[in-house]
């Protein structure tokens, strides 16, 4: 099969749908390529959706492309448009108005969507969730000036609500179950910073929190507190998007588990983003990434391999969050090995590395992006480092790079 001309239907028309159908078209694939999304939007990317979007003096969505350039580069673009279905015999998928789509290669590029909290649902409250344009938006109009907000979920998601709220002038209150805010990242010193940082701006952060229910006037915690609010988001992570998968065979644990090319065990079926499940050498287990290069640059190459140039996927995971004037930045495991810290945690600026078996597998850099950019070709080489350089303020971490 001449694979340059085959028919691709893409589905999810988020970052990584909207990467991999320009990646096609760049990497020389000119047979018809349809991307199928379920949101009113054009494809956009989300980290805006809880900086730009809640903080500029206007909020002003910015989209990957117009209509127009995907009319120039002639990809098939339907927003509105929900698949319900797909026949992995007839090689077809189906949309909830009717419309079908024949496929000769099919890429999965569903993403997430938020996990949910019944216990808080079922109160008087509303409670919000923040993964697309539309909850951004509505969140955005509500974060007016003295408004009580409680954040269920002390993770990127939840900070990052954190701080434009403050920004914007209202009383925050962090809620997390676990011992310390940014569980999940596995960095003592990074939690402990965050932690700082949030309380100096004036947000109440209560660890070790367990909800109970929705009050009248706010959420109930099991000890009995009540902490009152106007506004409820829970931001407690997010579920890979995997009916589609399910309905063509797939079997699925935390995600769509591909190959380093992007490919799943049905021939022609490719998964790419948030959805996918991939190997991580730093984390040494398989994983789904949550990440705006990943949703770009997996994509990216799983559009090429669909197109017929075989490349292999294996860039050590990278992410970044603002809050406040903070910049962190986050590079393969940092809670992989033993943490080394480097600068000035009380100053805000500074590096901490994640070692294993004389490995740097992760590590983060707080307001000090040159470091990260060291710090990522690091972990990239997998070269063998010696602690006591490391451990050392002198040693320049460029020199491990030599
Ligand atoms: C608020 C927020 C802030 C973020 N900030 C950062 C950050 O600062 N740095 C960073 O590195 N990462 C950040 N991220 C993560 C990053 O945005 C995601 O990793 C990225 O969006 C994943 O892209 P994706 O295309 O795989 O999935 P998604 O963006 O989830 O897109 C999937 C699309 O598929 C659609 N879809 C699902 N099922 C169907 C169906 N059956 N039919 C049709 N369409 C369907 C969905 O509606 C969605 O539009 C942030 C995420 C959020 C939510």
């Amino acid at each position: 099969m001449n694979l340059s001309k085959t028919r691709v239907v893409i589905v999810g028309a988020g970052q990584a749908g909207g990467r991999a159908a320009e990646a096609l078209r760049a990497a020389g694939h000119t047979g018809p390529i349809a991307l199928l999304g379920e949101e009113a939007h054009l494809p956009y990317e989300r980290p805006q959706l809880s900086k730009a979007i809640l903080l500029d003096h206007e909020p002003n969505p910015a989209f990957i492309r117009s209509a127009q350039d995907w009319a120039e580069i002639d990809v098939t673009l339907c927003t509105s448009s929900r698949v319900v279905a797909a026949d992995i015999e007839r090689r077809e998928i189906g949309l909830e108005d009717g419309r079908q789509f024949a496929f000769d290669q099919l890429l999965l590029a569903t993403g997430t969507h938020p996990r949910r909290m019944p216990e808080l649902e079922a109160g008087p409250l509303p409670v919000r969730y923040l993964r697309c344009m539309d909850d951004a938006l509505a969140l955005r109009n509500a974060l007016q000036p003295g408004k009580k907000v409680v954040l269920v979920g002390g993770g990127v998601i939840g900070l990052e609500v954190a701080s434009a709220a403050i920004a914007r002038g209202c009383h925050v209150t962090v809620l997390e179950k676990a011992a310390t805010v940014l569980p999940q990242i596995g960095s003592p010193t990074l939690s402990r910073y965050a932690e700082t940082l949030h309380a100096g701006k004036g947000v109440n952060i209560v660890c070790g929190a367990s909800i109970k229910c929705s009050a009248a006037d706010g959420v109930e915690l099991e000890d009995g507190t009540i902490i009152t609010a106007d506004i409820v988001l829970v931001g407690i992570g997010v579920e890979a998007s995997v009916d589609l998968a399910h309905a063509l065979g797939l079997r699925t644990l935390h995600g769509i588990k591909v190959n380093a090319s992007g490919a799943t065990d049905i021939d022609g079926i490719h998964a790419a983003g948030d959805v996918a499940e991939q190997w991580s050498r730093c984390h040494d287990r398989w994983i789904r990434l949550e990440n705006w290069a990943n949703a770009q640059n997996q994509a990216i190459s799983t559009a090429k391999n669909i197109a017929g140039e075989a490349t292999v996927y294996d860039a050590p995971p990278w992410f970044w969050s603002d809050q406040y004037d903070a910049n962190i930045q986050i590079v393969g495991h940092p809670g992989g090995g033993d943490e080394i810290v480097r600068g000035d945690v009380a100053n805000g600026r500074f590096t901490t590395l994640s070692v294993r078996d004389h490995e740097v597998v992760g590590g983060i850099a707080v307001n000090s992006a040159r470091e990260m950019s060291v710090l990522r070709r690091l972990v990239a080489s997998r070269k063998t480092v010696r602690r006591s350089d490391l451990e050392n303020p002198q040693f320049e971490l460029k020199r491990t790079l030599a």
